[in-house]
């Protein structure tokens, strides 16, 4: 039982930490990805503010050159190289010298990071001549996979050179496999951090479990649906441990079975719902004349067994209260009035020691003997007989 739960609690913490990491690495992924547009869209409003100002070409070279070296220091950030591309597709400004001058198109710029759509589209318009290039702008969102590109359109100065407002476009490449590095990195944090919140929550349910389900599940096994009385399990159990004790320091119990008389001709008369409350009231009765010392059960089907520590004269007036109040006690069903009575074996631990089962074996013995005598009787063990015991008020 108790092994089904950790296998249960255990699939629940392994669930609830996959599902977690799964999760928190899911909101990392876009959130990098966002840091990643936002970076781009700074290195394009750096070189931006470059092209407002008059300033001579080789400054504005140095100037994207220093933004792509301290920036985009190739592991910082993920910034691969920065680009900023005239109308004719050529690139004017590069944070890689080497590489200003060249067309767009260029085999150079062919490695797995540009591999990107962005950066893709950027080639393609410029190598079909379309002369809408200058206005090409990336999408915010989309998830890396070799690299990652981030276009934005801008204008350089009309004062410089005196020449009219000419569009450019900026094209910051990002690496995404170092971005994918930075992932898993978070990834083993966000799997620590889900392991342990995961623990935590399994902790509680553990709690819950062993401090509520555990001691009703309990009592629900030890309980006789019907009557709420012991059942036999449970009744058995307590039993052996009282009679060992019992035997010990030479207590004195009785035990008894009831068995009641006639039951089946209640069922078949009235239904089974009729006996199913005849059952209800009759453990009623044995719980109202017992003491909370004394062990009661439903044995099983219309039969109770009852332990008590008393002698056997004690035990003897007990079940003949016992067996007067069942008689006189009627039972009120569906307009219908019933009366019950029941057999009782009976014996007491003096005669017959203190081993439960030949207490039963005998009690039994007893018990078939009232039925034969003609019911509604205790029988002790031994053959005495009582049907019309005086009882001392
Ligand atoms: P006797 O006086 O010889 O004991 O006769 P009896 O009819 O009481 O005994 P018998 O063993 O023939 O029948 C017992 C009946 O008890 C049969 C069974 O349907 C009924 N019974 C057993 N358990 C339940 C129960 O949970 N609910 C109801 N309604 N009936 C039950
Ligand atoms: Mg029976
Ligand atoms: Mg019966």
């Amino acid at each position: 039982m108790s092994s089904l739960l950790w296998r249960l609690l255990f699939g629940y913490w392994l669930g609830a930490t996959l599902l977690l990491t799964l999760l928190l690495t899911l909101i990392d992924v876009l959130e990098r990805h966002r840091e990643v547009v936002r970076a781009g869209e700074q290195a394009s409003e750096v070189v931006a503010s470059s092209m407002a100002v008059v300033m001579p070409p080789g400054l504005r070279q140095s100037l994207v050159e220093a933004y792509g070296n301290t920036s985009g220091s190739r592991g910082a950030d993920g910034l691969n190289l920065l680009l900023v591309v005239d109308g004719q597709g050529r690139v004017a400004y590069s944070s890689r010298p080497a590489w200003r001058t060249l067309p767009i198109g260029d085999p150079v710029f062919s490695f797995p990071e540009t591999s990107d759509p962005e950066f893709r589209a950027v080639v393609d318009c410029f190598r079909l001549n379309r002369d809408d290039c200058g206005l090409l702008r990336s999408g915010n969102i989309r998830l890396a996979t070799g690299g990652l590109t981030v276009v934005r359109p801008v204008e350089m100065a009309p004062q410089d050179l005196g020449l009219p407002r000419q569009r450019f476009l900026v094209v910051v490449n990002f690496d995404a496999g170092l971005i994918w590095v930075h992932l898993l990195e978070d990834a083993l944090v966000w799997l620590l951090v889900s392991m342990v919140f995961a623990s935590l929550l399994a902790g509680f349910c553990w709690l819950a479990i062993a401090m509520r389900l555990l001691p009703r599940m309990a009592e629900e096994a030890q309980t006789d649906g019907l009557t709420g009385l012991s059942n036999r399990t449970h009744f058995m159990e307590q039993a052996i441990t009282l009679l060992a004790a019992a035997e010990e320091s030479h207590g004195s119990y009785v035990f008894a079975i009831l068995d009641l008389d006639h039951f089946k001709r209640i069922n078949d008369t009235y239904g089974h719902g009729c006996g199913d409350a005849a059952l209800v009231a009759v453990a009623g009765v044995l719980k109202a004349v017992t003491r909370p010392e004394d062990l009661v059960c439903r044995f099983g089907g219309e039969e109770f067994a009852l332990l008590m520590p008393a002698s056997k004269e004690a035990g003897c007036r007990a079940m003949e209260r016992l067996r007067i109040q069942l008689e006189s006690s009627s039972v009120l069903y569906g307009g219908h009035r019933l009366s019950i009575t029941a057999s009782i074996g009976a014996l007491a631990t003096a005669d017959s020691g203190y081993n439960i089962d030949y207490l039963y074996t005998v009690a039994d013995r007893a018990l078939y003997q009232a039925k034969q005598e003609g019911r509604n009787r205790v029988v002790w063990f031994g053959g005495e007989s009582i049907s019309r015991l005086k009882l001392s008020p």
